[in-house]
Formats: structure tokens, C-alpha cells, sequence
């Protein structure tokens, strides 16, 4: 496409237009694609032509899905999945092998440490973790046979930065990947592939869909890899399904303008908790009393939509906390366009230790907020009413 902007790739980058001349892209709900010719079968079974053949392999809103997120995260090439999980593990199936090691930051979303601490090591897979508070500790970390360096940024839910250029410089110099799970960011506001990211995954369902309605997940990057991955994928079967395809490339189209939203709410909130004595603290990537915020500003585009809060009291003002909040729900989903709240020591995270859980910044009273569209001053209201009680 000529028009590089991204809003307007967004909007554009859609499939060719069907006999009907339809102006909106419709579903594309059929499991098989029919050929003209025994021949046309046996050349796509080939490898010899890309037309559609089966949907566990490929279909058309599934297609232009993943073309989009390519153009938005600057990729060659993508594949996307059921799930940010099946994203997730599917990569990870398709890279490793028995005896392989990885090194990931330690505060990873709940279900990637449960497959490196639970299932990787019945595959003889290990791993080495890096608290996102030292990161001179990466290179130290590294094997030879590590195969790559995983992490998130933001990290989930304690909000904390790591600078994607520094590590994707020791992946380079030791030759070992760099994955990227780019979930809470977005690619409208942070690009791992221009610091150096190998891949980028998405678990779609939180801000790409942004209204909270379907599952499903996404792989970027370079195309040798992506079509390994895709190719596991095929064979194994996560694949995302037209209707949940077609969803979220709909709601790629408003995803520059919700985060815009997204964001100044989330400033807004986060700077006027930040006053509010009835907090121990308050975190957010665009506050300056952020420990990361160089980090942030060199790059994130906007500060994203999530922020922390610890009250004081611990988990029992925690619990109370969220059980006086009216509007904003409590709800483990995030990215959603209403506010949600998350006790994360108790719940997501509660099969850590206590121990484990401070090491990556989970105290008893931290709560993660996800800053939905709804008016700011509702959402700000909604939380010191949630106080004052
Ligand atoms: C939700 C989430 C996932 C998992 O995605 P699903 O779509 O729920 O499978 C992975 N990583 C991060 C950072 C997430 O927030």
C-alpha cells in the first residue's frame, strides 16, 4: 500500500473487494475452498500457488488480519491463532527442542511461566529468569545452548520498562532471538522490531479486539521463523476462526483512536491518584515518578492504558478497595473499552509464593487498573468514591 500512515493502513489495508462489490469486508465462514481443477488442488497442496485450500491453514479474514498487524508492527510476515496463548506456546513448540534453554524476564504474564516452570521440563526445556529491575543480569544468563531471550514490556501487572534496543543488542552480539510479547503496548505505541525484536506476539484479545468480545492471538516478525511457526500451527491446529478474524480486523481500524483515549484517561487518572495520600503508590509509564520513565519516553509513543495502584492497608484495604468500586468492574481481562479492576496477589498471580510475587513487584495492596473509554472524570470519580467510604 502507498500510504504508510498508520491509521490509515489500518482502515485500508482490506482484502480485495468479492463479485458482490461489498464496501465493508464480509465474513468468510467456510471450513474448505473449492478448486477448478484437480490440478489447481494438487499445485496449492504444493506449496506452488497460495490459494485458499482449508481454514485450519489459511482463510481470507484471518489473512487480512494478520497483513494488517504485519504493516502495523513493521513485519515480514505473521500468523495468527486462536489465542495469545496458542501465539505463545505454538512459537515457542516450533523453536525449541529437547535440551534447549531460554532466558525470559521473570514478571511474565500467568500462563508463559506456567509452560516454562510446569510443562517445559517434562520436554527437558529450561530456563533462566531476569528480574526487569537488573537488567545487566541478561547477559550473564546466557548458554550456549540458549535459543532466545523472551520477555514483556510493560510487565504485568507491576507496569515496569525494559529498553528493547539494549536487549535486542545482546540477543544480536550472542546470536540468540529476541520475542517480544507486545500485548499491552500495542504496535500504535511501541515497535519492537525497530529496536531489534526477531518476533512480536499479541494476545489480540486484549486491546486489538478492545471491547472484550473474542480470543485470539498473533505472531510478527522475520519470515523464516514465521513459517516454521506457521507450519506447526497448521498441523497442530489453534487456528483463529474467520468470525473472530473479521472482529478484530474491524477493530484494528479504531485501534489509533482508542488508544489515544486510552491513554490521555489513563494520564489523567494516574496523575491526579498520584496526589491522593490514601495511595502508597502509584505507577504509570508517563508519570516522571516513574523509575522507567527515560525508558518510556524513548520507546512508547503514549504511556498505554493500564496503571497500578497500591493502597495502604495491604490486602485487606485492597480487597475492600475493589469491592466499593461501582462503575469500574472486577474482571481479570484488560484492554477493554470499560474499566476494569484486578487484585493481581490475589488472583491472576495467587499461585506465586509471597515471595515470588515481591520479586516482581506484587505487593498485598497492588490493584492494576485498565483505564477504560469511558469519561475520565466518571472513572476518577468511580475510584476515589471507592476511597472515601
Ligand atoms: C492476556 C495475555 C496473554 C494471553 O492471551 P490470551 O488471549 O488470553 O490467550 C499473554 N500475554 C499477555 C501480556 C496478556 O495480557
Amino acid at each position: 500500500m502507498e500510504n504508510k500512515n498508520f491509521e490509515t493502513q489500518a482502515i485500508r489495508a482490506q482484502l480485495g473487494r468479492s463479485e458482490n462489490n461489498e464496501h465493508s469486508v464480509p465474513v468468510y465462514l467456510t471450513s474448505s475452498f473449492v478448486f477448478d481443477s484437480a490440478e489447481e488442488m494438487r499445485a496449492a497442496f504444493n506449496d506452488e500457488s497460495d490459494d485458499y485450500i482449508y481454514s485450519r491453514y489459511s482463510n481470507p479474514n484471518v489473512n487480512e488480519f494478520v497483513n494488517k498487524v504485519c504493516l502495523m508492527e513493521g513485519a515480514e510476515a505473521g500468523v495468527a491463532m486462536a489465542s495469545g496463548m496458542a501465539a505463545i506456546y505454538t512459537t515457542f513448540m516450533s523453536i525449541l527442542k529437547s535440551g534447549d534453554h531460554l532466558v525470559s524476564c521473570s514478571s511474565v504474564f500467568g500462563a508463559t511461566h506456567a509452560i516454562f516452570t510446569k510443562y517445559f521440563p517434562k520436554l527437558n526445556i529450561s530456563h533462566s529468569y531476569f528480574n526487569v529491575k537488573h537488567p545487566g543480569e541478561i547477559e550473564k544468563l546466557i548458554k550456549p545452548e540458549t535459543r532466545f531471550i523472551y520477555l514483556e514490556t510493560p510487565t504485568n501487572p507491576a507496569i515496569e520498562l525494559i529498553d528493547l534496543e539494549y536487549v535486542a543488542a545482546i540477543a544480536k552480539r550472542k546470536n540468540i532471538l529476541l520475542i517480544v510479547d507486545n500485548c499491552f503496548a500495542t504496535p500504535y505505541i511501541q515497535q519492537p522490531i525497530k529496536y531489534g525484536a526477531d518476533l512480536v506476539i499479541h494476545s489480540a484479545t486484549k486491546y486489538m479486539d478492545g471491547q472484550g468480545r473474542v480470543l485470539g492471538g498473533i505472531v510478527v516478525g522475520k519470515k523464516e521463523l514465521i513459517h516454521e511457526i506457521y507450519l506447526y500451527g497448521r498441523l497442530t491446529g489453534p487456528s483463529l476462526s474467520a468470525f473472530n478474524a473479521w472482529t478484530l480486523s474491524k477493530s484494528l481500524e479504531t485501534l489509533a483512536i482508542r488508544m489515544d483515549r486510552h491513554c490521555e484517561n489513563a494520564l489523567f487518572v494516574a496523575e491526579a491518584l498520584e496526589k491522593n495520600a490514601a495511595f502508597e503508590n502509584v505507577s504509570y509509564p508517563f508519570l516522571k515518578s516513574h523509575p522507567h520513565y527515560n525508558i518510556a519516553k524513548k520507546q512508547m509513543k503514549l504511556g498505554g492504558g493500564i496503571i497500578t495502584v497500591t493502597v495502604k492497608g495491604g490486602y485487606e484495604a485492597a480487597c475492600k478497595f475493589m469491592d466499593k468500586l461501582k462503575m469500574v468492574k472486577i474482571s481479570p481481562n484488560l484492554g477493554d473499552s470499560r474499566s476494569i479492576a484486578t487484585h493481581p496477589a490475589s488472583s491472576t498471580h495467587c499461585k506465586l509464593s509471597e515471595e515470588e510475587r515481591l520479586a516482581v513487584g506484587i505487593t498485598p495492596g497492588l490493584i492494576r487498573v485498565s483505564i477504560g473509554l469511558e469519561n475520565k472524570e466518571d472513572i476518577l470519580n468511580d475510584i476515589l468514591n471507592a476511597l472515601n467510604k
